[in-house]
């Protein structure tokens, strides 16, 4: 493993084999047995005593964060408050999970919400701890156990938290780490027919092959995959805080963000009074070394992410203005403001996944909407104007999972989170997450004699 930002290597692990995946996944299958059985409120005290050891150890997690990943402290303190949080709030769920009863004839009706069995979550690199806690916490609260795969670039704090849920008292085996390479550990959590749920959470061409494999057991799957969001500022808008807060709506974690706001969409009559503003705001953007307390943006995770962002600002691209960032070591690269190019080319349709936004203007609601969605993907998205019906016409309008008005934020762990199009399928946090990992069991009681 290696920290993004100084080159050095900070550790190495082994990659798990496929025969050891087998065996894990082997263990998890028959934890599964007594997991499910432990009483709902014995499930719910030790999710609450795994939320405590994480919150006790949360510098330490911030710390492990920041040298494999390169996230500033700041945010992966919050990272790894993230994962305690969605621990505690899940923690509630084990006595919650109720089924129903059903007014029938003859008889009585009731439903049951039942675990499915071994639940794989796999993880990218770019927030390895709380996709992990999204995917486990609420599996493992339904009564599922849980194999989870951490991405090749990032699997430190995973292994931490897997130590940490054994120190917190949860049974071996019911949530497992498994560092390992995607096309070993990962396909197989798709093959092996006593993995009953996939969680993936990536690329959408990786996506699509995991699709098509669980496909071939009609293996439950929820994907989280990229996104292209737009930030829509309208004229009447409070144009000094939309430029203010749009640098980090998309340089946040160097852009390396599903829903970074990565087209800045912007009414034309607004347009020069934004850039004016904008320009200063991302000239402000202090990108230095993560573990800063004041590190606004730190390095990209990579050089081969670093190789792949700057193909999309070759040197005769119409730079706006950029900010700065450090020399020498370490995967850096400036935020990047874009403005004036083609709306058919690369750096405004693909998902970059680095520092880097294009802006364009539009003359009406219609047109930005048209903008908007015209794009695969469909994650996130804001939009800033002081109308209110505006900002909701336009809001039902977007063909988007989570959108924000006059605010970028798009993630609480207690509201649902998922993509539309080619951004995925299903919906994580929020309180319905656990009937995602339960199967809904129909019984019929006859009464009559
Ligand atoms: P990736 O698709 O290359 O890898 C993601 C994970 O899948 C890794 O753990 C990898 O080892 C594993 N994997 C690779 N090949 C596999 C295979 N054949 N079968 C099963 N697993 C396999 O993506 P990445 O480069 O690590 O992450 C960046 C991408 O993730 C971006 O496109 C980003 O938009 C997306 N992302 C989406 C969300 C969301 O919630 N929608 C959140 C974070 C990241």
């Amino acid at each position: 493993m290696v920290n993004p930002a100084t080159e050095q290597v900070v550790a190495r692990i082994d990659q798990t084999s496929l025969p050891e995946a087998d065996a894990t996944i082997e263990a998890a299958r028959r934890a599964f047995d007594s997991w499910r059985a432990v009483s709902p409120a014995d499930r719910a005290a030790l999710l609450r005593r795994f939320a405590e050891t994480v919150d006790s150890h949360r510098e330490e997690l911030a710390r492990l964060e920041v040298t494999n990943s390169g996230h500033t402290i700041g945010n992966a303190r919050w990272e790894a408050g993230n994962v305690r949080d969605c621990l505690m709030y899940y923690s509630a769920a084990p006595e919650r999970l109720f089924g129903r009863q059903i007014p029938v004839p003859g008889g009585v009706d009731i439903t049951f919400k039942e675990p499915l069995g071994v639940v794989g979550v796999i993880v990218p690199w770019n927030f390895p701890m709380p996709i992990a806690g999204w995917g486990f916490a609420p599996a493992l609260a339904a009564g599922n156990t849980v194999v989870l795969k951490p991405a090749e670039l990032t699997p430190l704090t995973a292994i931490r938290l897997g130590e940490l849920a054994l120190d917190a008292g949860l049974p071996e085996h019911v949530l497992n780490v498994v560092p390992g390479a995607g096309s070993v550990v990962g396909e197989r959590f798709v093959t092996h027919p006593d993995v009953r749920k996939v969680v993936f959470t990536g690329s959408t061409a990786i996506g699509k092959r995991v699709m098509a494999g669980c496909a071939e057991q009609v293996k439950r799957v929820t994907l989280e995959l990229g996104g292209k969001s737009a930030n829509i500022i309208f004229a009447d808008a409070d144009l000094e805080k939309a430029a203010a807060a749009a640098p980090m709506s998309v340089f946040d974690n160097a852009g390396q963000d599903c829903c970074a706001r990565s087209r800045i969409l912007v009414e034309r009559s607004a347009y020069d009074r934004f850039m004016e503003l904008l320009e200063p705001a991302v000239k402000a953007l202090r990108v230095e070394d993560p573990a800063s307390e004041q590190a606004d943006m730190g390095p990209l995770i990579s050089a081969a992410q670093r190789q792949s962002v700057a193909a999309y600002v070759p040197d005769d691209s119409d730079v706006a203005f950029r900010g700065s960032c450090p020399d020498g070591p370490g995967f850096w690269y400036p935020p990047t403001v874009l403005a004036g190019m083609s709306t058919s080319s690369p750096a405004f349709r693909e998902e970059i996944f680095g520092p880097v936004v294009a802006v364009a203007t539009f003359a009406d609601e219609a047109e930005a909407l048209r903008m908007a969605n015209d794009t695969d993907y469909g994650l996130s998205g804001s939009i800033w104007t002081r109308d209110v019906g505006r900002a909701l016409r336009v809001a039902r309008g977007l063909e988007s999972g989570n959108l924000s008005v006059n605010s970028h934020s798009s993630v609480r762990y207690w509201t649902p989170f998922g993509g539309y199009k080619q951004s995925g399928l299903g919906r994580e946090l929020g309180p319905d997450a656990p009937d995602s990992f339960s199967e809904t069991k129909n019984v019929f009681i006859a009464t009559e004699e």
